[in-house]
């Protein structure tokens, strides 16, 4: 099936309109009319060849929410009509250790949404800045938030995942003290969800011009890191930092601020390394610099029903497919409060 696509030629080349083919629904898949598709950093990341390896043409957008439009034979977790999401994963192994546990972002087949290869035209998976997908059903979510808030919905499918799966997996909740680095599409989430989860959170900015804004997404203190005095208080006080910054930085800044045997868990993923950490400062103290990759599907159904729950959704800024070249540059500058969703309707 012929369908319109908004993604970029080159990595030098703006994002533009192209028509791209979608697999008609094999037995175990779900065909989806996508209504929008949130806008992550890593999609610039990739678009603009910053990664090494983006096959072009690049068809970016892993934050997919829209409406079931067919259903092939053998499908029995979603039907025409239902509200879904498909997040960073179109497809894995299905049968080593990882998938067996529903950590299926760590296998080492997994398929991702775009830039993976694939046996459909033309060779590697295309995302969600496109009308519609067709993926298999293992890898489709149900959404059972309110269909008015499903533009807001679509960041969690990467942001709420990404930032949701470490804050579960290192235990933030009540009694824990929480640091998120970088509020953005990523931490702006990271702060309501460790909020959400009971945890006293600490929200670090660049950016003065968020202190406010953190406050009210949830966090206990905002922290604004360019300030020697408000970091050195907070030295040795937090269980886990989640750090989501897009950019190389001093980490050791921020090893500095955990207890004894705290993490400093790395979801951002910049272009170029950071430099290098003390190693004193973690073997003091036992402390560790982890990482973390996106989240299972299993856990990604739980964080959308546990934020339709709790009433939680991204805050966000809808654009026309036509503004996302501007929506990168708005985002380098760290101008987005807190992520770009593209109503699909307008490519
Ligand atoms: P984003 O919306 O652009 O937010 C990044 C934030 O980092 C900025 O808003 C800014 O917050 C802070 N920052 C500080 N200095 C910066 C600098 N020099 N350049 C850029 N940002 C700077 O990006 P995002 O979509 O949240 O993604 C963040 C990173 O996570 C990206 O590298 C992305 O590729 C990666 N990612 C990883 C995974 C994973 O599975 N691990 C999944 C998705 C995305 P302040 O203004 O508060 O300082
Ligand atoms: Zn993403
Ligand atoms: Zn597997």
């Amino acid at each position: 099936m012929h369908v319109l696509a908004y993604g970029a030629h080159a990595g030098d080349k703006p994002l533009e309109p192209m028509q791209i083919t979608r697999r008609e629904p094999g037995p175990e898949d779900v065909q989806i009319a996508i209504a929008f598709c949130g806008v992550c950093h890593s999609d610039l990341h990739q678009a603009r060849a910053e990664w090494e390896g983006t096959l072009f043409p690049c068809v970016p957008g892993h934050e997919i929410v829209g409406r079931v439009t067919a259903v092939g034979s053998e499908v029995t977790t979603a039907k025409r009509g239902d509200l879904v999401g498909v997040g960073c994963i179109v497809d894995s192994c299905r049968h080593c250790s990882e998938c067996n546990e529903g950590l299926e972002n760590y296998c080492d087949s997994m398929t991702g949404t775009y830039n993976f290869p694939t046996p459909d035209a033309p060779g590697h998976t295309l995302g969600g800045y496109a009308q519609s997908i067709v993926v298999h059903q293992r890898y489709v979510l149900q959404i059972r938030h309110a269909e008015d808030q499903l533009a807001a919905v679509a960041p969690l499918l990467c942001a709420g995942i990404t930032t949701w799966s470490p804050l579960r997996h290192w235990g933030a909740g009540p009694g824990k003290k929480v640091g998120v680095v970088g509020i953005g599409g990523l931490g702006h989430m990271g702060v309501k969800l460790a909020h959400a989860l009971g945890a006293e959170v600490v929200a670090f900015t660049t950016s003065e011009s968020k202190r406010a804004d953190a406050l009210a997404l949830g966090a206990d203190q905002v922290v604004v890191s360019r300030n020697a005095d408000e970091m050195a208080a907070q030295a040795g006080s937090l269980d886990f930092i989640l750090n989501t910054v897009a950019a190389p930085h001093d980490l050791d800044a921020y090893v500095s601020l955990l207890k004894r045997d705290g993490t400093l868990a790395l979801v951002g993923a910049p272009a170029s390394p950071h430099p290098s950490s003390q190693v004193m400062n973690l073997i003091l103290k036992r402390r560790s610099i982890a990482g973390s990759m996106i989240g299972g599907i299993a856990e990604t159904q739980e964080m959308l029903d546990f934020c339709a729950e709790h009433g939680i959704v991204a805050d966000i800024e809808q654009i026309r497919a036509d503004e996302v070249n501007e929506a990168y540059e708005r985002m380098l500058r760290g101008d987005v409060k807190y992520r770009f969703v593209i109503d699909t309707s307008t490519i």
